[in-house]
């Protein structure tokens, strides 16, 4: 279990009330941020880079690699966006970072743009947090009234202007290109034209904000304190939230590699009915492929662990579904949110999505036929193949995961 000391994330439950500079410099924010921007930021960047530190997004790339990628582009002028459109069906952690932990994530927006030479950010926050985007900005008056953004920040010559974007809820968005093309007052669709990302025409960094949240601690306390969490290729913590068939639905912070089983037993308080009820777990938001019973008994909470089972850490949000749960009918829900949910730019996705949705409609009320599970199949595998943008793939993953161990449960309601 994560020790006390070890937390990065102090008041993720709220404890102390929400984002407030006052209650977050006494919690240990923007503590040094002086000293670290009087240091040249390739050491900063080192230092980054031996932490071991991967993104806590969907793609888990070494931030420092992509933080060295991002300086070669050549341009005066540089973006950094924080992308905070959680909208996965199972995943709840965006609204208590913005609301408790504010400050953590704008120090990390300042520590990042001071090492990738950026002096502008933005903060794209979905349009559904309304409360939470105000105790953002209010977040933000603080920090430029108290010199921490801003213009020449605490007389380093350091700048960063940070704003924030509310967004109008597109699940799309959380492909970047879509997400520039929302910024820019454009239709949100993923845009494959311009091969490199550019927001406004230059260069720009797409960081997930518990990424963003841990670079002062990892600053603070050093790599080596944070590679000494979590396993071999895993390094560092994660919050990950539990939800679904449970005593107590939560979101906790962990080491990464933490079993599954203790996540669910020692702070969701276990599955409802006992472990023998559970029937399986969907381990990183809706899009992840789903874990049968025995493969959670022993399965870790990490990259190469979940990798390994051919699913995925994904967003970190866990969903527990007992055996009292209609599993076919939440598939046939989350189809119906990836159907509603395709931006509709290729075909594939765009037919495909209502295609599945319409099958699995078909099969869950009785109406099926075996031969058209062979079909739900490969529109899945095809869908994979060609989408354009994640969330076409995303949209077909869960229901391969789900045909791979459960396929017999939509056999039992085929008529033929
Ligand atoms: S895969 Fe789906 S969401 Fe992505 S571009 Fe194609 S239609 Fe749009």
């Amino acid at each position: 279990m994560l020790k006390e000391s070890d937390r990065i994330f102090t008041n993720i439950r709220g404890e102390f009330g929400d984002s407030d500079l006052a209650s977050a410099r006494m919690r240990g924010c923007w503590k040094n941020t002086s000293e670290y921007l009087k240091k040249p930021p390739r050491e900063l960047l080192e230092e980054i880079d031996r932490s071991g530190l991967r993104g806590r997004g969907m793609f888990a790339q070494k931030t420092a690699e992509k933080w060295l990628g991002f300086i070669k582009r050549p341009s005066a002028f540089k973006y950094l966006v924080v992308s905070v459109n959680e909208s996965e069906p199972g995943t709840c952690k965006a609204r208590s970072l913005l609301r408790y932990e504010a400050h953590r994530l704008l120090e990390g927006c300042l520590i990042a743009s001071y090492i990738c030479g950026i002096r502008r950010a933005y903060i794209y926050v979905r349009g559904a947090f309304r409360e939470e985007t105000e105790i953002l900005e209010r977040a933000i008056n603080q920090a430029r009234e108290a010199g921490l953004l801003g213009m020449n920040i605490l007389r380093t010559g350091v700048d960063l202007h940070l704003f924030v974007h509310r967004g109008a809820d597109a699940y799309v968005c959380r492909t970047d290109s879509a997400m520039f093309r929302a910024m820019e007052g454009r239709r949100p669709m993923p845009d494959f034209t311009c091969g490199q990302d550019t927001l406004f025409g230059a260069p720009v960094l797409v960081h997930n904000m518990e990424t963003l949240c841990m670079l002062p601690s990892i600053l603070e306390r050093g790599a080596e304190w944070f590679s000494s969490l979590g396993r071999s290729g895993n390094e560092g913590v994660r919050l990950f939230s539990v939800s679904g068939d449970v005593e107590n639905p939560c979101l906790v912070e962990e080491t990464l590699g933490v079993p599954m089983r203790d996540l669910i037993d020692n702070y969701a308080g276990g599955v409802k009915g006992g472990w023998s009820n559970l029937q399986a777990v969907i381990p990183g938001g809706i899009s992840m492929p789903c874990l049968s019973r025995e493969i959670c008994e022993h399965v870790r909470m990490d990259y190469d662990s979940l990798g390994a089972v051919s699913s995925g850490l994904g967003t970190g949000g866990l969903i527990v579904v007992g055996k009292t749960t209609d599993f076919v009918e939440l598939i046939r829900r989350a189809a119906l949110f990836f159907k509603n949910e395709s931006c509709g730019e290729c075909a594939v996705c765009r037919e495909g999505s209502r295609l599945i949705y319409d099958l699995l409609d078909l099969i869950s009320t009785g109406k099926g036929k075996r031969t058209d599970i062979d079909v739900l199949e490969r529109l899945c595998e095809e869908t994979s193949d060609t989408a354009l943008c994640p969330v076409g793939v995303s949209g077909v993953r869960f229901i391969s995961g789900f045909l791979r161990h459960f396929r017999f449960l939509l056999e039992e309601r085929c008529s033929g």
